[in-house]
C-alpha cells in the first residue's frame, strides 16, 4: 500500500516540494537554515551601522556587562524549558492543525521581526505594509479573486477575520436598513425590512440619490449610528410586523468564533441559526434554503450567510458552489443580495491544488467547492494553519473595496488624510505585526501557492491520508472511518451491531493509550446533535445501535509535509498500525465505563 519509492507524478512532486521547502523530518537542511540565518542578522547590523552613524561618537566595542552574562543565563533557561515544548515538527504529530514551519515562512517571519514594522498606519511600516498588499493578493489569486481589485489584510488569526466579515456584513445591512427606513417614513410607504437589508450598494445608491438623502438623515436611521432599541421600534412600526432583529446562518460544523462574534455583535445566541448538516458533515442545502425562508417569512433579514471550506472536526468541504448558484437565483430574481462568506480559515489553501495534476486528489465535490470560493463576498484563510506559517497569522479578504468597508459615517480619513493609505480605521484590531505578511510573501514567491507548489504538498497530505485509511482499515477490523473531503481523518473502533456506548468505551480507551504513549499525538472529538446525520450514517456502516450520546471519534490531522515523502509516509503507517493494534489490545483488556471520558 505505501511504497518507499514515489510512484505517480503527484507524489514525485510532493516529495520534491517538501523536501526543498521544509527544515526536514531530520533537519537535513539545517545547514542552509543557518547560513541564512546568520546573513540576515548581519544584513541587519550592517544597515543599522550604517544610518546616523555620525550622530554620536560610537565606542568601538560595546563592553561586556554583567547585564549580558544574566541574559545568556536565563536564555539558556528559556531555551532549556522550550525542549519540553510539544514537538509539532515531526509527522508523529497529528493531533491538531498545527505542523512544521517552512523554511520561507521562518526566514520571513525573522526578516520582519528584526525591523518591526507596525503594519497599522503606512507611517509606522514604510515597507512592512506594502508587503502585506503584496501578501493579499498573492492569498487573493489563490482564493480565485481579481487581485486587482480585492482587498485585505492580515489578523491575529481565523477568530478575528471572521469578526471583521461579521462587521462588514453589519454595516451593510444597517445602511440599508436606515435608508429603506428613512424613505419609508417620509414617503408613507410600507417597509419590508427582510428586502431592504438585502438591496446590494447598487440599488443602494440609486435610492439614496433619488430620494435626495444626507448623511446625516441616514444616521438619524441606522440603528449603528443611534439607538437599536428605538430603531427597530421604527421598523416594527415602518413594515407594521414586529421586528426581531437579523439571523446569522451558519452550518453546525462551525468554528466556535462564529458563536463568540454573534456574541460580541449583541446577537442573541437564538439570532445563530445552524444549518443542519448531510451524512458526509457538510451543510444541507434544503435545510439552508428553507432556514432562508423562514426568516424571510419572519421579516428578519440574513446578517451573512457562513459557509467553511475545510471543517475544523473533519475537513468537510461544504458545497459552495450549489450555495452560491441558489443565493444567485434569489439575488437574480428577488433582489436579494445575502452576505456570503466562507470560513476557509482552514482549508483555504486547499485552493492551491486547483489548475494543476494535484487537483485529481480532490473528489468532484470538493473540487467544485473549491473552485467557487471567488464568487463569495469575504474570506477567512488562515496562514498559520496550512500555510505552515508562524503564529498568529490569519487573513481576511473581500471580493472588491464595497465589501471592504466598514463605515462610511464620519471616515476618519475624511478628516486625517496623512493616515489615509493606513489600515487602522478598518482593522478590528489596532497594531499590527507585518511578520506574517512577510512570512506568506516569502512563502508565496519560492514555494508558490498553485498545484505545483504548496498545492502538490496538500494533495501529498491527502493521499496519505488515503493511504493511511487504507493500511489502517487493513489491519485493524475494528477501525470505521468517517467520510473526510480532505486531509483530516477521523474514525471509531467499533465492533458490528454494538451499541454505541461500547463504541464510545473502546475509541475513548484508545485515545486514553495513545495520550499515554509517547509514539503519536493524535486528537479526540465529538460530534453532537448538529452532526446527527454524520452519527447515523456511521453507526449503519457496521450496524451500530443508537442509545443515545455523542459519536466519540479519534482525529489524524495528517498535515505534515513530511508524509508527502514515500518513506517517511511508509515508515509513519507502519508505525501507527501498531501502535493503534496495542491500544486496541489495551482497550479489550480494559474496558472503560464512560467512552465519554
Ligand atoms: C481554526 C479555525 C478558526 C479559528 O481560527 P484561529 O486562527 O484559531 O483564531 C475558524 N474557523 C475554522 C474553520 C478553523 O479551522
Amino acid at each position: 500500500m505505501s511504497p518507499a519509492s514515489p510512484d505517480s507524478p503527484t507524489e514525485t512532486r510532493s516529495t520534491d516540494v517538501a523536501q526543498q521547502h521544509f527544515p526536514g523530518a531530520a533537519s537535513q537542511n539545517a545547514p542552509w537554515l543557518r547560513d541564512e540565518m546568520l546573513a540576515m542578522l548581519d544584513h541587519w547590523v550592517d544597515w543599522r551601522r550604517s544610518r546616523f552613524s555620525e550622530d554620536v561618537d560610537l565606542p568601538p566595542e560595546a563592553p561586556r556587562a554583567v547585564g549580558h552574562h544574566r541574559l545568556s543565563a536565563r536564555l539558556t533557561a528559556l531555551r532549556d524549558a522550550l525542549t519540553e515544548e510539544t514537538p509539532t515538527f515531526t509527522p508523529r504529530y497529528i493531533a491538531h492543525m498545527k505542523s512544521d514551519l517552512s523554511l520561507p515562512a521562518i526566514l520571513g517571519w525573522f526578516a520582519a521581526l528584526l525591523h518591526n514594522p507596525n503594519n497599522t498606519s503606512r507611517e509606522a511600516s514604510r515597507v512592512g505594509s506594502v508587503i502585506e498588499t503584496e501578501a493579499i493578493a498573492h492569498l487573493a489569486t489563490m482564493l480565485g479573486y481579481d487581485a486587482g481589485v480585492a482587498q485585505g489584510h492580515f489578523t491575529s488569526g481565523g477568530t478575528v477575520a471572521n469578526f471583521e466579515a461579521m462587521w462588514r456584513a453589519r454595516y451593510r445591512l444597517d445602511h440599508c436598513l436606515a435608508l429603506a427606513l428613512h424613505i419609508s417614513e417620509t414617503t408613507g410607504d410600507r417597509l419590508d425590512p427582510f428586502a431592504a437589508a438585502h438591496m446590494g450598494w447598487d440599488r443602494f445608491r440609486a435610492l439614496w440619490q433619488q430620494h435626495g438623502v444626507t448623511e446625516a438623515e441616514l444616521k438619524q436611521s441606522s440603528a449603528m449610528a443611534g439607538n437599536p432599541p428605538d430603531i427597530y421600534r421604527r421598523i416594527s412600526r415602518a413594515s407594521g410586523q414586529d421586528y426581531l432583529g437579523p439571523v446569522m446562518l451558519a452550518p453546525g460544523n462551525r468554528h466556535f468564533s462564529w458563536d463568540k462574534g454573534a456574541n460580541l455583535l449583541g446577537l442573541g445566541r437564538e439570532a445563530l441559526w445552524s444549518v443542519r448538516l448531510d451524512a458526509r458533515g457538510r451543510m444541507d442545502l434544503e435545510d439552508f434554503e428553507q432556514k432562508v425562508l423562514l426568516a424571510h417569512g419572519q421579516g428578519r433579514p440574513v446578517l451573512m450567510t457562513v459557509a467553511v471550506a475545510g471543517t475544523t472536526e473533519m475537513s468537510a468541504i461544504d458545497p459552495l458552489d450549489g450555495l452560491f448558484d441558489r443565493l444567485d437565483v434569489w439575488q437574480r430574481q428577488d433582489g436579494w443580495h445575502i452576505w456570503r462568506h466562507i470560513d476557509g480559515a482552514y482549508g483555504g489553501f486547499f485552493r492551491a491544488m486547483l489548475g494543476g495534476d494535484a487537483e485529481a486528489v480532490l473528489t468532484d465535490d470538493a473540487r467544485a467547492a473549491l473552485a467557487a470560493m471567488g464568487r463569495a463576498d469575504s474570506i477567512t484563510i488562515d496562514p498559520h494553519k496550512l500555510g505552515y506559517i508562524p503564529y498568529s497569522c490569519g487573513a481576511f479578504l473581500t471580493s472588491n473595496a464595497q465589501t471592504y468597508a466598514v463605515s462610511a459615517f464620519d471616515a476618519p480619513y475624511l478628516t486625517r488624510q496623512d493616515l489615509a493609505a493606513g489600515k487602522w480605521a478598518s482593522t478590528l484590531e489596532g497594531s499590527r505585526s507585518a511578520s506574517g505578511a512577510a512570512a506568506t510573501w516569502l512563502t508565496a514567491e519560492t514555494l508558490g501557492f498553485d498545484p505545483q507548489g504548496l498545492g502538490a504538498i496538500l494533495a501529498g497530505t491527502i493521499e496519505a491520508r488515503r493511504a493511511l485509511e487504507a493500511a489502517v482499515t487493513a489491519a485493524v477490523p475494528q477501525a470505521r472511518f468517517l467520510p473526510g473531503d480532505a486531509n483530516i481523518a477521523c474514525f471509531t473502533l467499533a465492533e458490528a451491531g454494538e451499541p454505541l456506548s461500547a463504541t464510545n468505551a473502546r475509541t475513548g480507551a484508545a485515545f486514553e493509550f495513545f495520550q499515554a504513549s509517547p509514539a503519536f499525538a493524535v486528537s479526540r472529538t465529538t460530534l453532537g446533535k448538529d452532526g446527527a446525520a454524520v452519527k447515523a450514517a456511521h453507526l449503519a456502516t457496521y450496524g451500530g445501535q443508537d442509545d443515545g450520546g455523542d459519536l466519540v471519534v479519534i482525529r489524524l490531522v495528517v498535515m505534515s509535509p513530511y508524509w508527502c515523502e514515500p518513506a517517511v509516509r511508509a515508515e509513519m503507517t507502519n508505525l501507527f498500525v501498531a501502535e493503534l493494534s496495542g491500544a486496541v489490545q489495551a482497550s479489550q483488556v480494559m474496558p472503560t465505563e464512560d467512552g465519554k471520558r
